[in-house]
């Protein structure tokens, strides 16, 4: 089992890796540049070198996620910025050796025109993707369901890439506080959920989970997440029917969950391991 968490890149991005090796995890995500802006980063390319060498020697694996405020459906005046944020991310994440580059689904932006959002995206995508010709993946990640309950079923996740010019640069991140909040999975259907996601070939284009459980019931599309073995409504049980399944075996899990409520990461990552490491 690959376990691991979110981590400050405040010491660059050696730094970050080794911070996760000292969580003792296998596994990390990190924001590659200021996560408060969408400005585009200058970044130390020595210093990714020196992430990417020493993950690889420790079979670390490594996530960047974009910035707070990267939407794939941006209003007029922020394409331009978004657009080049996502490339410059993409940038940064090959350079440091990570897997893909996470970013949220969309959102609504037209209450009239249902499609609008859709081809939005498909365009965001399909600009960003054009001349992007790295290893890294775009992981699009599924929503609560906050802002208008896009991106919260396997179709739209499925179809987003099918329909995108270059789906062999996209994969998908699913986080399961969202899926649980969203309904998708509400802990008791994970067989069900996971026969859907097979049929629709999701778990195919899987790359990475973010793990986490939520404050809130299944179905309140809130997005808040909670630590995994503290007070959040999904049952140990639920997660670790979700966290053993064999369509998930080799895929590497991720905390996102708070590091100041009682527990921290590298605590709750060694509880990982304990309950469901082999
Ligand atoms: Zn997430």
């Amino acid at each position: 089992m690959i376990f691991g968490s979110h981590v400050s890149i405040r010491d660059g991005y050696l730094g970050a890796a080794k911070r996760a090796v000292a969580n003792g995890a296998s596994a990390f995500q990190y924001f590659p540049k200021n996560p408060r802006s969408l400005s585009v980063k200058d970044f130390d390319r020595g210093d990714a070198n020196s992430c990417k060498s020493f993950c690889f020697e420790r079979n670390m694996v490594s996530v960047a996620h974009t910035p707070y405020s990267t939407s794939l459906t941006p209003s007029k005046d922020k394409q331009e910025l978004t657009i080049a944020s996502l490339v410059n991310d993409l940038e940064i994440a090959d350079a440091c050796g990570s897997i893909g580059v996470v970013v949220h689904f969309g959102s609504q932006i037209s209450k009239t025109d249902p499609l609008a959002s859709y081809h939005l995206m498909l365009e965001m995508l399909n600009s960003v993707l054009s001349d992007w010709n790295g290893d890294c993946l775009l992981l699009i990640e599924n929503n609560a369901g906050t802002k208008g309950a896009l991106g919260t079923t396997f179709e739209e996740l499925v179809q987003i890439r099918n329909l995108c010019d270059y789906p062999e640069k996209i994969g998908f991140c699913l986080d399961t506080c969202h899926a649980f909040a969203s309904g998708l999975w509400n802990g008791e259907n994970t067989e069900e959920f996971f026969k859907k996601g097979e049929e629709l070939a999701y778990f195919d284009h899987l790359k990475i989970i973010h793990l986490n459980n939520s404050k809130y019931p299944t179905g309140s599309k809130k997005d808040r997440h909670a630590n995994i073995f503290g007070n959040g409504y999904i049952k140990e049980s639920q997660m670790e029917m979700f966290v053993k399944s064999p369509l998930l075996e080799e895929i590497p899990f991720v905390l996102e969950t708070p590091d100041d409520e009682g527990i921290s990461h590298k605590e709750e990552i060694r509880q990982l391991f304990d309950k469901w490491g082999e």
